[in-house]
């Protein structure tokens, strides 16, 4: 019966020094994502692996389900584990295990073995031939392929042994915590919850900013966008939110400004706020889901018109993807569905029915001139009047 779980990840193997604090976080996401499961796990780091044991009974599907968010997993694999290390008692746990995972339909395998138990009577490449003559013994259906078997069968011989044949692909990625912190631009779209849940990916630790323009926007809008942080902390962890009332700012740049350039002038405001809060939060760079083409305010002469207000740098994690690449992505991650309710974001209702495509920036500067009697004041205003909230999926 499987009782443990291996986790092998990918690229923290490959971090030198610095290696420990990629698997300590690792570990340290893994048990904050199982202590939502069913049971009690203990996780340990083992010579360059985790282990996740069950100590108590558990839903095993509970268990890969949560452990499939977790970023730095690159293979889960639910091990047996044997104490009595007797051969003829490894192998017909072995044996056991595979009738269970396979079934009766005919399969190739190899057999690979290790052993870190050097009292152990066989030495690894004996495991191997004896195991295999073993199965097939056993399995009718099962056939040796050493060269591309469909089944890899893993004995090792450790303190315990260990069994397993099913490796089941992870998230990829690093853990999150090891990347840093980064200030999200989370709307109610498609794209930024993806932006969000690639940086996670990377080990980004992800903050939030989101901008309403109550009574324009609804209640239910700001809803949809806790509700989307909600369902990228599935992946990244807990997330800050915060909400920033942007009403009187968009209206005082639409007394002022030249209608045209009402989603540009927006936009750097948006960018401002968020460095601003993103510096209090020691955050090392905003994020947003734009993309190379997609509307107006995403040329190249907009995104550097956006980018001319910040010192942080601006990651753009969606800049070269197509939209449908993006919603395959929201579909896997399970964002899509809640993006497309239908309530409208702050940026919508502003919209000039001909938007500047190609922004000058000295221009730019020139209208928010325009705005220098109180726009200070209104964004000090915003900002220290935001709305936190701590999103975490239950
Ligand atoms: P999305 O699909 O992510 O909503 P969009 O198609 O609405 O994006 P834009 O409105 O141009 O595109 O926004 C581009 C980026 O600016 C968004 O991906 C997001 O990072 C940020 N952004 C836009 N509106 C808001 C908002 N109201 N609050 C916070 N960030 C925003
Ligand atoms: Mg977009």
């Amino acid at each position: 019966m499987v009782r443990a779980f291996l986790i092998k990840y990918a690229e923290i193997g490959i971090k030198g020094k610095n290696r420990y604090m990629f698997e300590d976080a690792l570990v340290s996401r893994v048990s904050e994502r199982l202590a939502r499961c069913e049971g009690k796990f203990s996780v340990t780091k083992e010579q360059g692996r985790i282990y996740v044991e069950a100590k108590t009974a558990f839903d095993q599907e509970e268990v890969t389900e949560a452990l499939s968010h977790v970023f730095g997993i690159a293979h889960i694999c639910p091990v047996v584990l044997v104490e009595d290390k007797t051969f003829s008692v490894v192998c017909r746990e072995l044996v056991a295990h595979m009738q269970e995972e396979l079934g009766e339909k005919p399969f190739t395998f190899k057999v690979f073995a290790k052993r870190s138990d050097k009292q152990y009577p066989m030495e690894s490449p004996e495991i191997c031939v004896e195991a295999g003559a073993y199965v097939l013994k056993h399995m009718p259906n099962a056939s040796v392929d050493v060269h591309h078997p469909e089944v890899s069968v893993y004995v090792e011989i450790r303190q315990r042994a260990y069994v397993y044949v099913t490796s089941i692909p992870g998230p990829g990625g690093m853990p999150v915590g090891t990347s840093g912190r980064g200030m999200l631009l989370l709307s109610g779209g498609i794209d930024s919850p993806v932006a969000g849940y690639m940086m996670a990916k990377r080990g980004v630790t992800i903050e939030a900013v989101y901008f309403h323009a109550p009574p324009y926007t609804s209640e239910r809008a700001k809803q949809k966008v806790v509700d989307l942080a909600r369902l990228v902390s599935e992946y990244a962890g807990k997330i800050n939110l915060h909400i920033v009332n942007f009403t009187d700012i968009q209206l005082y740049i639409y007394d002022q400004c030249p209608h045209d350039e009402l989603t540009i002038l927006m936009r750097r405001y948006m960018m401002r706020i968020a460095e601003t809060i993103a510096r209090e939060r020691n955050c090392l760079s905003l994020i947003t889901g734009e993309s190379v083409g997609q509307v107006a305010s995403q040329t190249m002469q907009s995104l550097a018109a956006t980018d001319a207000v910040c010192t942080m740098p601006v990651f753009r994690p969606l800049i070269a993807f197509d939209k449908n690449e993006i919603i395959e992505i929201a579909e896997r991650i399970d964002t899509f569905e809640t993006s497309i309710q239908p309530f409208e974001d702050c940026c919508t209702i502003f919209v000039a029915k001909h938007p500047v495509t190609k922004p000058d920036i000295a221009k730019m500067e020139q209208s928010e001139e325009k705005l220098a009697e109180r726009i200070d004041e209104l964004v000090e205003t915003a900002i220290a009047g935001r709305e936190i909230i701590e999103v975490q999926k239950q």
